[in-house]
């Protein structure tokens, strides 16, 4: 993508103090539309300049959202949530226009974004601490969790609204102010978020956004000002934001790539399974982290189930996300689906079976307008081996792989040797293979006859291995430790003081 690209198209600006703002830099990058190509817009890139000005706001409006009582902190998220739930649509339409996901895949994102607003307002309960009355004759010890200060959080394109609502609303509860900086593939959703925060009363400076890309980027990660910064994209760029970030003394946590694995285990209902591939392979165009790109099919499972899988890849209705019977939408930007193309191309030449070629689609099918788009047919691929870059790499997009393999043994051995451990799922009716699984299985989560376990906002998200750099996981009560820090205090009163010096630390006494 070029930078500076005059256009007449508007450009989309930062959120800072409570405002949008252009900010000083010149640089633009195009938005898309790509179900049709066209550009719709320009991203501002910020500078450290304007990057600075925005954790100067942040800084400025954190000492006295710390000292507002959780209780006023979790109003304010009420506001937000109702906002938020009028506006779904709006931010729907928003994330179809710049990201192309199916409008029905954009309210779905939405929602599991209002599900952690719905979290953070109970942080009163969640920031209670712990009281140990009487550890030592007079003296009692207690913890309290307090915020950091500025943080920051950088997203990737794939979810420009649930990504950021992984962390903002725990972020803010838990009282800190927050710099978010989103993919400038799609940038318009983290304005509307920004005005809907402001609306439901938010204090100006406590959230603010930048634009752009890895300028911004490390102007935040080298900014002495900002405490932590949590980030979710690809694993090269996850584990260059975690050593930088560590480097400059921050907490970080840095969610990466990945390569989820569907087994699919002989007694499986094997209808479910053919629905789950073709729902969790080719859903927003395999543009998931937690999609499934590689079918584990055990034993002779391959024999009925691949003449499903072919059969429903081939019929999938690939239309603009503003159609309601499209199922998938175009990728999302010419790059990705030349990247797309090359992992295609590269199978073929490894000696994997395609058996579904989602090349050459016709963009005709995808609805009037669409001859530009970037658009792309679902993808099948057989016989792929583990030695394969199609079965080692993230693709991400709509091609499904098919792995055999003689037992679950084999298996688990198999997918716990990949460098990723994001998500998996096990499809079976047998208690104990599920258990069995579950338990072995070294992958963050682990879905059992569910294809996509994206846990729910009060369990906490994250994967295992080179998918996530970092000690705690996005949202949940990990979210809320990541966001805070913890103190212990121990008080005791004169009354209870004896007389003379103490050469030991407080004990209770006794053997
Ligand atoms: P990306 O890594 O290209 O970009 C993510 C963020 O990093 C963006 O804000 C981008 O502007 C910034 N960035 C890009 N290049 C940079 C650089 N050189 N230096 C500093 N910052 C840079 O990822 P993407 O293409 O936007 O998103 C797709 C990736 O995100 C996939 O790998 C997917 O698996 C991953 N992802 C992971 C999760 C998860 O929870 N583990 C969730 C969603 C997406």
């Amino acid at each position: 993508m070029a930078t500076n690209t005059p256009t007449q198209a508007p450009v989309i600006g930062h959120w800072i103090d409570g405002k949008a703002v252009t900010g000083a830099g010149a640089g633009r990058l195009p938005v898309y539309n790509p179900a049709t190509g066209a550009v719709s817009a320009q991203a501002a890139l910020a500078t450290p300049a304007d990057v600075d000005t925005a954790v100067a706001a942040a800084r400025a409006a954190f000492p006295a959202w710390a000292d507002t009582p959780p209780l006023r902190r979790a109003r304010i998220m009420f506001k937000f949530l109702q906002l938020l739930q009028e506006n779904r649509e709006r931010l729907a339409h928003a994330i179809t226009a710049e990201h192309g996901k199916v409008y029905e895949d954009a309210l779905g994102e939405v929602a599991r974004g209002i599900d952690i607003v719905e979290f953070a307002c109970g942080i009163p309960q969640l920031l209670k601490g712990d009281y140990t009355e009487q550890v030592a004759g007079g003296l009692d010890n207690w913890t309290v969790r307090q915020p950091l200060g500025v943080v920051a959080g950088i997203t990737p394109f794939n979810f420009p609204v649930m990504v950021p609502m992984w962390m903002f609303p725990v972020a803010l509860a838990t009282g800190n102010t927050f710099v978010l900086k989103p993919s400038p593939i799609d940038p318009s959703p983290s304005l509307l978020l920004g005005e809907l925060l402001k609306q439901a009363g938010l204090p100006d400076g406590v959230f603010n956004v930048v634009q752009g890309d890895k300028d911004a980027v490390n102007a935040l990660l080298e900014h002495p000002d900002v405490k932590a910064v949590s980030f979710v994209g690809s694993t090269p760029i996850a584990n260059y934001i975690y050593e930088t970030g560590a480097r400059h003394g921050k907490r970080v946590q840095a969610l990466g790539g990945a390569k989820n694995h569907m087994v699919v285990m002989p007694d499986a209902d094997l209808e479910q399974a053919a629905d789950a591939l073709i729902g969790a392979g080719f859903g927003s165009a395999g543009e998931r982290c937690m999609a499934v790109s590689v079918a584990m099919l055990v034993g002779d499972v391959g024999d009925k189930l691949i003449p499903m899988l072919v059969e429903r890849a081939k019929a999938l209705k690939v239309r603009n996300g503003e159609d309601r019977a499209a199922e998938m939408g175009p990728i999302v930007t010419a790059a990705a689906h030349a990247r797309i193309t090359g992992y295609i191309e590269q199978g073929v030449k490894e000696g994997a079976q395609l058996l579904v070629d989602g090349r050459g689609f016709d963009a005709k099918q995808a609805g009037d307008g669409c001859e530009k788009g970037f658009w792309m047919g679902a993808t099948l691929f057989d016989k792929v081996t583990p030695r394969m870059r199609i079965y080692k790499e993230e693709i991400f997009g709509p091609v499904l792989s098919c792995v055999h393999v003689k037992d679950l043994a084999e298996a688990v051995a198999l997918i716990n040797a990949h460098e990723f451990g994001n998500g998996v799922a096990c499809f079976t009716r047998d208690g104990q293979v599920a258990r069995e699984f579950g338990r072995r299985i070294e992958v963050g989560m682990v879905g059992i006859n569910v294809p996509i376990p994206v846990p729910m906002a009060w369990q906490g998200f994250g994967g295992w291995k080179r998918s996530l750099f970092g000690d705690m996981h996005a949202y949940g009560e990990e979210g809320v430790r990541f966001y805070t820090r913890q103190k212990s205090i121990m008080q005791r009163w004169p009354d209870s003081i004896g007389k003379g010096a103490e050469f030991t630390m407080p004990t209770p006494g006794g053997a």
